[in-house]
């Protein structure tokens, strides 16, 4: 059954010509190596989504197309960010495999936990998610940061896998069920689970980056939770409220006793009580509208249904016609 299996392996690159000839060589001798053991089809592939790189990127991906047919490529119009190009690379090889897994260009996932992952996929899981088992190679920065974020998430209402990122496994019928999952807002990590079916964990050690730098500075790292937590949870409104009401209860043991005060004949100055219930509570009405400003924000860019990405050339030997490009582009289009 196995050794009809066709896998693709899609990795989003985005100025990773450091890192991919290595990366490319190590998931090709893992693949020939699964390919030998008829764990997989022969047709699966290597898939780089070169996400509108400015560097060498899409031209070492031609390359490598050019040279062996295991290696595809799809070369989007322009930078669209990690998510959608994980996206778009999923929702373009869909009609090619039966199962794909999606993995970081630096193979800082370890590309030995995908034998785990088809064996699950043999067991008859629709899902399969790569979790770290530990962050020792991580800095302690980027740890604390990173394992406060998941923690954050729950916290906020966001079902997210603690410790998973974006490695994982999903079948042709999770693949199809999460097409039918059209936000721009696009948070992978939070909509995967929501899909359900059967599902497992394969956990592995992370490894540093084989070369180049991490595309996910402090700022983008704050601006990817921040994303998380607004694109999949109202917690924050019903947090507002909750404020609100509080404020509102203290406000009405104040008025008592200020009327209290007043009727004892014990006025006070009052410029202190004043100028800080001034400033707290224009702080707190001006967050409440930012973080209401930010949910409608995400309505605006919803209701405009944008494509989210835009295939502007795939090459892949699996293709029926080859350089259908045009087609390709428009029925992938993220729609
Ligand atoms: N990436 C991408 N588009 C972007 C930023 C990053 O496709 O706009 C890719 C990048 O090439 C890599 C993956 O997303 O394969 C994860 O990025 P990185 O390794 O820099 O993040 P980190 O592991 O440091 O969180
Ligand atoms: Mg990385």
């Amino acid at each position: 059954m196995s050794a009809e299996t066709v896998l693709y392996m899609v990795i989003p690159c985005y100025n990773e010509q450091e890192v991919l000839p290595d990366s490319a060589e190590k998931i090709k001798n893992k693949m020939t190596a699964l390919m030998a053991r008829k764990k997989i089809s022969k047709k699966s592939k290597i898939c780089f989504v070169n996400d509108g790189s400015r560097d060498r990127t899409w031209e070492i991906i031609q390359e490598l197309c050019r040279r062996d047919p295991i290696y595809s490529g799809i070369c989007l119009a322009h930078n669209e960010g990690h998510q959608n190009a994980v996206l778009a690379g999923l929702m373009t090889v869909k009609p090619y495999c039966d199962a794909a897994i999606s993995m970081d260009a630096d193979l800082q996932d370890d590309i030995n936990a995908v034998d785990a992952m088809l064996d699950k996929y043999d067991e008859g899981c629709n899902i399969v998610y790569g979790v770290r088992d530990n962050r020792e190679t991580d800095t302690f920065f980027k740890r604390v940061t990173a394992e406060g974020f998941y923690r954050f998430m729950k916290l906020m209402g966001a079902e997210v896998i603690f410790n998973h990122a974006d490695f994982r496994l999903m079948d042709r019928r999770a693949l199809d069920a999460f097409a039918d999952y059209t936000e721009v807002n696009l948070f992978l990590r939070g909509i995967v689970p929501m899909i359900g079916l059967r599902h497992d964990c394969v956990y592995y050690q992370r490894k540093e980056r084989l070369a180049g730098e991490s595309k996910y500075p402090l700022k983008k790292m704050f601006a990817f939770a921040w994303q998380g937590i607004t694109s999949l949870s109202s917690e924050p409104i019903k947090c507002i409220v909750n404020l609100g009401l509080g404020i509102s209860v203290i406000s009405g043991i104040v008025l008592i006793w200020s009327l209290f005060r007043y009727f004892t004949g014990q006025t006070i100055a009052g410029w202190t009580s004043l100028i800080i219930s001034l400033w707290l509570l224009g702080g707190l009405v001006l967050l409440a509208i930012g973080i209401i400003g930010e949910y409608v924000g995400k309505i605006y860019l919803e209701v405009k249904r944008r494509p989210r990405y835009l295939v502007e050339e795939f090459i892949d030997a699996n293709q029926k016609q080859a350089g259908d490009m045009l087609t390709g582009s428009l029925k992938h289009s993220g729609k």
